[in-house]
């Protein structure tokens, strides 16, 4: 049977207003692009938005890492950033590093999560897109789906689940990649993701890594550049049902919104607020944002997306973020409202700071 690739690259090229949401115009270049390129090459795809960050979603059977597949997404962000630029937009092309394409997007901007796979008769996956945070921002809710028996009852009773699941972390500053197998490894895995900024997931097997079950981006983008450039906006694909997370155990890991790095100036602690699809940041200070594609998928053809964040229930979870939102930013500047140094999106201007006050210690 020919294996299928579900490709999910994204990137910030322009916004309105600041780091809000992308133009209609550029939305529709960077459609036009993908639709022409699509020929012969993809069998499916879709364009969408969380925040500033434009995701496209392809499906193919070209297996990962592949060239052609990431050139057309690579070419539809060029093309993109052209009209952004033409319409002035804020941070026009801010996440394209390079100025030529070399073969893989993967260190050059844009955040790629990819699976190939045995198709199920009925595939089913979501897409997990969140704006103004960082890749481990998801660490807490994939323990929750593939960990935390408490979040989800699978775990337990499902044959699958409770053979426990290998993951793929990896160590955001030297790029080294640990994989871990639950059950015995739990307590290292636990120390790996308790500090997101350093150690992120990247994806995540089936107990016998017959099946790879998640794929997440882990590209940081300051380290790319060597300079701080944007916060980098993870996404992730999550394959569920079957002997997978029920879709429902995988979308509820995202049911208490809990902190992470982010926000205005990328220099907060702030929760993460599940929102509905094509939503844009809010300017209440860019509470980071998550939003869940929920795909069918038979012979590489989509249906849907179907908005996962978007039932009537959400917004008791939106309320909770909001709420929590202003109780640590009301802490304003002081730590932990704010980030340690090395994390500061604006650290160039703390230590230009942390100099005139060392100059006055005597
Ligand atoms: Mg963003």
């Amino acid at each position: 049977m020919v294996k299928i690739t579900v490709s999910a690259i994204k990137a910030d090229i322009g916004s309105i207003g600041g780091h809000t949401r992308p133009s209609d115009e550029l939305l529709q270049k960077v459609k036009e692009i993908i639709s022409s390129k699509s020929e012969g090459l993809l069998i499916d795809h879709y364009i969408g938005y969380t925040g500033d960050d434009i995701h496209i979603i392809m499906t193919h059977t070209h297996g990962v890492n592949n060239n052609e597949i990431h050139k057309i997404a690579w070419d539809a962000f060029t093309e993109g950033t052209k009209i952004a630029k033409e319409q002035g937009l804020y941070g026009a092309g801010q996440d394209l590093l390079k100025d030529a394409f070399s073969g893989n997007v993967k260190g050059m901007g844009p955040g790629v999560a990819e699976i190939e796979m045995d198709e199920r008769p009925s595939e089913v996956f979501c897409v997990f897109a969140a704006d103004k945070t960082e890749p481990g921002a998801f660490n807490f809710p994939f323990w929750r789906m593939f960990v935390d028996t408490r979040s989800n009852t699978g775990i337990l009773i499902n044959e699958k689940l409770a053979e426990g699941v290998i993951f793929h972390v990896m160590d955001v500053l030297t790029g080294k990649i640990a994989e871990l197998k639950l059950w015995a490894d739990k307590p290292e895995l636990e120390a790996a993701l308790m500090y997101p900024g350093r150690y992120v997931v990247s994806s995540v097997f089936s107990s016998d890594h017959t099946e790879q079950i998640l794929s997440s981006s882990t590209d940081r983008l300051h380290n790319i550049a060597g300079t701080y450039v944007g916060k980098d906006d993870p996404i992730s694909i999550v394959r569920t049902q079957k002997n997978f997370p029920a879709t429902e155990e995988a979308g509820s890991a995202f049911n208490n919104p809990h902190y992470v790095a982010g926000n205005t100036r990328g220099s907060h602690h702030m929760p993460l607020m599940p929102v509905k699809l094509n939503s844009p940041a809010s300017i209440n200070y860019a509470i980071p944002i998550v939003s869940c594609l929920v795909f069918s998928m038979h012979n590489g053809k989509l249906v849907g997306p179907h908005d996962g964040f978007g039932t009537v229930d959400w917004d008791l979870q939106r309320f909770w973020a909001a709420e929590r939102a202003m109780i640590i930013r009301n802490q304003g500047f002081i730590h932990p409202a704010t980030l340690v140094p090395d994390e500061l999106e604006y650290n160039k201007g703390y230590e230009a700071r942390m100099k005139k006050l060392d100059e006055k210690f005597r």
